[in-house]
């Protein structure tokens, strides 16, 4: 490299609050609007994107903490900058909002550095797979029957080996929506997520029910603090059953105590809250250390060059929420093909572009 090391000039973030195509819930949440916080990373001319699913708090803790130490530093110095960011935020709480500031930053670090290296960021990261296959994500607890038949099926049709439903707000109702999902979607591989609702012996008692519908995952059947209880469920649980947690990983300590009390059968991690990209290459390489798979949580537009490099991963979670929103407001947001994404060779960094036009009238 003969010209000086390109060094960072500007650093910014924005939130958007995007408002749900229909009212959305789960076992223990619903909403009818999602924020999303992007942030900007300038240098050597050119510019780096990431985001978060995330309070604006987020933005505020990005322009207000964060940018004044990026600013200066070596825009390849990647992993140095992820500590510094860490200790920046440790007197503010570096979990929850400050990790996914960092999550954003992160990301659009790595999307700027492939870019000034002319690289899409998959093989800068170190390729291991040039597809990754998605499981249809949605089926909320707000929809009707006929939403949520409409919804699992149009994903199973598009070749999608698998789809995720949300349960655990009303049992006997639950039920009735299990029934009607599977008679939708046929032999496609069923998912329930009870986001934490159940006690560990209720979510015995609603395994052992959704087994006979061939439930094949059940991800957060109690509070994924609990690791204890998630243990219990895994290990005397229905056969064939996975349990999966971990989208409230907001560092590797939290991985690492799931998978030592063993309270999962697959890892799920969050790009957009375990400290970016370089966090969730982190999980994923946990994960494989104790012999489980990971799967990224949500946000695939951001997951998916680092899906493609990140070692024992299963596949990604195509959000419904978010990947209208992705599509919406990126050029360049991966496309379902036969049921899988692929990061698009010809375009350096994630591959996306703000559509900022379209973006202006959901300013906050
Ligand atoms: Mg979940």
């Amino acid at each position: 490299m003969t010209e000086a090391r390109p060094r960072i000039t500007e650093v910014s973030a924005r939130a958007v609050t995007i408002p749900t195509d229909a009212p959305e819930s789960d076992g223990t949440f619903a909403w009818t609007a999602t924020t999303i916080v992007l942030a900007k990373v300038q240098g050597g001319g050119s510019e780096g994107l990431g985001y978060s699913y995330a309070a604006g708090a987020a933005q505020a803790v990005v322009n207000d903490s964060l940018a004044a130490i990026l600013k200066g530093r070596e825009v390849f110095d990647v992993g140095g900058i992820w500590e510094a960011m860490r200790w920046q935020v440790r007197n503010l709480g570096s979990r929850g909002v400050c990790a996914c500031a960092i999550s954003a930053v992160d990301a659009a670090l790595w999307d700027l550095k492939a870019k000034i290296l002319g690289l899409p960021l998959c093989e800068l990261l170190g390729r291991r797979r040039e597809t990754v296959p998605v499981y249809g994500s949605g089926g909320f607890i707000s929809y009707d029957d006929k939403r949520l038949r409409e919804q699992l099926s149009g994903w199973a049709d598009e070749g999608c080996r698998w789809v995720k439903m949300k349960v655990g707000r009303d049992p006997d109702r639950d039920l009735e929506r299990v029934k009607a999902a599977r008679q939708a979607i046929g032999e496609t591989g069923l998912f329930v997520d009870a986001n934490g609702a159940w006690q560990p012996k209720e979510a015995l008692y609603w395994a052992e029910r959704y087994a006979s519908f061939g439930v094949a995952w059940l991800e957060e059947p109690t509070s994924s603090d609990d690791l204890e209880g998630l243990r219990l469920v895994r290990e005397q649980g229905p056969a064939g059953m996975d349990v999966a947690a971990g989208e409230y990983g907001f560092e590797s300590f939290y991985f690492r105590r799931m998978l030592e009390e063993g309270a999962v059968d697959v890892l799920q991690a969050d790009a957009t809250r375990c400290l970016g990209l370089t966090g969730f290459l982190q999980a994923a390489n946990l994960a494989a250390a104790w012999n489980r798979p990971v799967s990224s949580h949500c946000a695939p537009a951001v997951h998916l060059h680092a899906a493609c490099a990140a070692p024992n991963l299963r596949h990604m979670e195509w959000f419904h929420d978010h990947v209208r929103i992705e599509q919406m407001i990126f050029d360049g947001a991966p496309e379902l093909k036969h049921g899988a994404i692929a990061p698009d060779l010809s375009r350096p960094g994630l591959g996306l572009e703000l559509k900022t036009q379209d973006l202006q009238r959901y300013a906050a």
